[in-house]
């Protein structure tokens, strides 16, 4: 079966589903798809080196891009004192090392998810949510222009293609991008939160 790639990402992006606090773990478990598989198609893969600030941290992701989305999640905006969180998502097997692996410490997040910070400095490499097969990785932390490059503009490929859990937001967004509750494909809202397609 042929897939856009949009409703490609928008499965995936369903199968991250972090520790919600507005959805039961059942209610999550209930929503979570098949297992990433190559839905994306092999023009969407990974080939990133990515690196903590301190530099003993050293990472490779090489495989298929699952999903790129910004989060407004409680897990994912307050592990980073930021929101939303430009998250992108790989399998887990996917995510190896070139250096530093033993320097990476794994610390529990809110509810489910989990972080991996460097820890010497504490960069977060890596997120999941515990027992999930996936990685969320942070662009952040990508070697795009190189380490002490002002140029840090993503590929278009990085881009993100939608808002979750929306409903988490701090502020209304401004940009085009598709916008849902939780996580697609249900419960798509327009930018001031109200649902789409509503009665
Ligand atoms: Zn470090
Ligand atoms: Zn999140």
């Amino acid at each position: 079966m042929k897939t856009t790639i949009v409703s490609s990402l928008v499965a995936s992006a369903a199968a991250f589903a972090p520790a919600s606090q507005t959805q039961s773990t059942s209610a999550l478990m209930a929503t979570t798809p098949a297992p990433f598989a190559n839905e994306i198609g092999d023009d969407f893969v990974i080939d990133q080196t990515g690196r903590c600030i301190c530099g003993a941290v050293e990472f490779h992701a090489k495989g298929k891009l699952a999903f790129s989305e910004l989060c407004h999640c409680r897990a994912c905006a307050w592990a980073a004192s930021v929101t939303p969180v430009h998250v992108i998502g790989v399998e887990i097997s996917e995510l190896d090392y070139k250096t530093g692996k033993d320097k990476v410490v794994v610390v529990n997040g809110l509810g489910k998810m989990i972080h991996g910070r460097c820890s010497q400095c504490m960069t977060q490499v890596f997120q999941k949510p515990q027992g999930e097969n996936y990685v969320a990785l942070f662009p952040p932390t990508f070697r795009i222009g190189g380490d002490d490059s002002l140029e840090q503009k993503l590929p278009d490929y990085y881009l993100p293609r939608m808002h979750t859990n929306y409903e988490n937001r701090a502020r209304d967004a401004t940009d085009s991008l598709p916008k849902f509750k939780t996580f697609p494909p249900d419960n798509e809202v327009n930018a001031d939160g109200s649902l789409k397609n509503a009665e």
